[in-house]
């Protein structure tokens, strides 16, 4: 658990105005002085992201965020990083004052918790220096609202323990990658070219994703280059599923017999982590493209070479050909995604696998999509578009 990188643990961030007890309240569950603590306005610049066990839940990021109401000079350049946060947050704790409570700052913040359907829990701290009569009403108007102060260990366990029993409803509904497609028993080859841009002496994060899925649902797998596909294949008595790296589709195609379902690394990523219904809306703009129309190649993490060529090479000069028009490209990396205002720009938004990401963080994007108007796909969709398969790929994961 304590190797579970950052991107793979849920993301719990903690939002509220200034001074309110944010980083004390992130101190107090880290049980260490990870950020500063001061009464000092806005001393939180960028958010805090610790990495921790949650007992009884499990791994998780812990952030703490700049304050919301932040007047000072730095204020702007805060609450961007506060808003891109946002846009990972698996569970949100919304920290009230309840000695001056600002519940219109809260309103405002539950509205865009919601709109990105981000479950979050209130925390009205300094409860002890309330008036009885405020504590009353807040307490009236928030009955699942959990009272903090520092000092008293009984409250910071409270919380803590309802965000484990929080963050374990949300686990039960996470989705498996093979599990609900292909059944126990059953077996799926997987197709890794070990070529010049493979990365040297390991497979990437998608395979070992699909490969541990494939284990926890009983699935048998075989692993295989393109090179020995078609013994493998031989070699099976029944095969369920085919899935392999988006860029070797053609070959794979034509070596795979037509009544074997086939798909890819990065489908299936798509289906998991987003929303593959979007995705396929979205792949249909493709054919709406026109000269001078604008693309956002969007990929989740900062990336190695090998994904760089994809992104930035093979898809753009792809599209290019296949649609035949003169398009023009830009590039966001890891965390850096438009605002609503700037997305609008695009006619089309072509995202990673974003096997780095939680679900959350492409959901969040697939949101902000929605609501520019602007239509969202995936690589793997796209190179599935180039190799002519698009509905082959699709057809056994449109469930
Ligand atoms: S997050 Fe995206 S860019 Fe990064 S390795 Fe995964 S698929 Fe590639």
């Amino acid at each position: 658990m304590q190797n579970t990188p950052i991107a793979s643990r849920k993301q719990v961030a903690i939002y509220g105005n200034t001074n309110v007890g944010k980083s004390t309240l992130f101190n107090c569950i880290f049980e260490q002085n990870a950020a500063i603590v001061s009464e000092e306005k806005g001393t939180t610049t960028d958010p805090i992201i610790k990495a921790m066990e949650l007992i009884p839940f499990g791994p998780i990021a812990l952030i703490d965020t700049a304050g919301l109401k932040d007047d000072s000079i730095l204020g702007k350049k805060r609450l961007k990083k506060t808003g891109e946060i946002l846009n990972r947050t698996d569970f949100a704790i919304y920290v009230m004052d309840a000695t001056e409570p600002d519940e219109k700052s809260y309103a405002k913040m539950a509205e865009q918790f919601q709109k990105r359907r981000i479950p979050h829990l209130l925390v009205l701290s300094k409860y002890r220096l309330a008036k009885e009569s405020v504590l009353d009403r807040l307490q009236k108007t928030y009955p699942d609202a959990l009272l903090m102060e520092a000092e008293e260990r009984g409250s910071i366990a409270a919380i803590k323990k309802r965000l484990a029993e929080e963050l374990s409803k949300l686990e039960e509904k996470e989705e498996t990658i093979l599990g609900d497609i292909v059944s126990a028993g059953e077996n799926v080859v997987m197709v890794v070219p070990v070529d010049s841009e493979a990365p040297k002496g390991r497979l990437i994060l998608p395979q070992v994703q699909l490969i541990r899925d494939a284990l926890d649902h009983g699935i048998k797998c075989l692993v295989t280059r393109d090179t020995e596909l078609k013994d493998a294949l031989d070699s099976l008595t029944k095969v369920d599923l085919v899935v392999t790296d988006s860029q070797a589709f053609r070959k794979v195609d034509q070596i795979v017999p037509k009544e074997i379902p086939l798909t890819s690394f990065s489908i299936l990523l798509a289906r998991q982590k987003g929303d593959l219904k979007a995705y396929l809306e979205g792949i249909e703009a493709v054919s709406r493209l026109k000269d001078g129309s604008k693309i956002l190649m969007a990929e989740a993490c900062s990336h190695n070479v090998g994904h760089e060529d994809i992104g930035r090479v093979k898809i753009p000069n792809g599209l290019k050909k296949f649609t035949g028009k003169e398009l023009t490209f830009d590039f966001v990396m890891s965390y850096d995604f438009p605002e609503e205002e700037r997305l609008k720009e695009y006619d089309l938004v072509i995202h990673c696998g974003a096997c780095m990401v939680n679900k959350k963080s492409v959901l969040s994007r697939i949101v902000l999509c929605e609501e520019a108007n602007v239509p969202i796909t995936n690589y793997g969709l796209i190179l599935a578009l180039f190799a002519g398969i698009l509905d082959r790929a699709t057809e056994k994961v449109r469930v």
